[in-house]
């Protein structure tokens, strides 16, 4: 069983004194932390204030986006290059926020991995079906092109330390999260197309995180499934005692 990753996505949300403050405690509240891997996908104007407060810890830090050029005329993009020069060691890539509201498609979400692969960075790749896809009974359909389409440059090398996140865009923000039934059914489908992609040894390392309105009463139920190797997190995660409790979720019955 892949090491658990517990991800915390801030979105547009915390200004760098704040971004600092709630790094700050996850770190204070990961000390000693066993079993478990932590990142925070900071604002872009925070990462260097996150770094800093990061450094010595076990936690990670990642951009929530990147453009694929290295650099050049490109107004308003970031490279690559100067997320790690931020501090990332991960970036995440195709979250459907993105795809919703900024044009990316499985052409651009494909870019993207490649470049940050090559510049030695983690790709953390999101997909998901929207609720009228799910409905009309679309969804393994769906996830398995934007999976197959999102790696469609990817190299095999990079497949051992890839993240992928299942993410119904109806659950995101929303209140309702997938059932373990459903994220379990979704995540082992990946799995076996991850295995078609490389092979099943590889493919069973691949750490698929789980996210859509996870919360400390659902995070329990959620990670019991066998093929949820994670969670990503977005509003549970800018409250520091919710995404702690996350962070630490079924560690009492010992289970993991
Ligand atoms: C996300 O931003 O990736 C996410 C899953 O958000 P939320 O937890 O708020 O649904």
């Amino acid at each position: 069983m892949p090491v658990p990753m517990l991800a915390a996505n801030w979105k547009m949300n915390c200004l760098a004194d704040e971004s600092a403050e709630l790094a700050r405690s996850v770190v204070e509240g990961c000390a000693g932390l066993k079993g478990r891997d932590v990142l925070l996908a900071a604002p872009f104007t925070s990462l260097h204030v996150v770094a800093r407060e990061l450094a010595g810890s076990s936690v990670s830090l990642a951009a929530q986006d990147m453009f694929w050029e290295q650099s050049g005329a490109w107004t308003g993009e970031v490279s690559a290059e100067m997320i790690v020069d931020a501090g990332c060691s991960h970036v995440v890539i195709g979250h459907s926020e993105r795809r919703e509201h900024f044009g990316e498609t499985d052409y651009t979400v494909a870019r993207k991995v490649a470049a940050a692969h090559a510049a030695g960075l983690i790709p953390l790749l999101c997909v998901g079906e929207t609720l009228a896809q799910r409905e009309a009974g679309q969804t393994a359909e769906v996830v398995e092109r934007q999976l197959r389409g999102g790696l469609f440059e990817f190299e095999q090398a990079g497949f051992a330390s890839l993240l992928l996140a299942y993410e119904p865009v109806w659950a995101i923000g929303t209140g309702h999260t997938a059932s373990s039934e459903q994220a379990e059914e979704v995540h082992a489908g990946l799995r076996t197309v991850l295995a078609d992609m490389s092979d099943t040894d590889t493919a069973a390392g691949i750490r698929i995180l789980y996210g859509g309105s996870v919360k400390p009463d659902n995070v329990d139920e959620l990670m019991a499934c066998p093929n949820v190797n994670g969670a990503l997190v977005g509003g549970a995660s800018l409250k520091a005692e919710d995404f702690l409790r996350i962070v630490h979720h079924r560690e009492q019955s010992g289970v993991i």
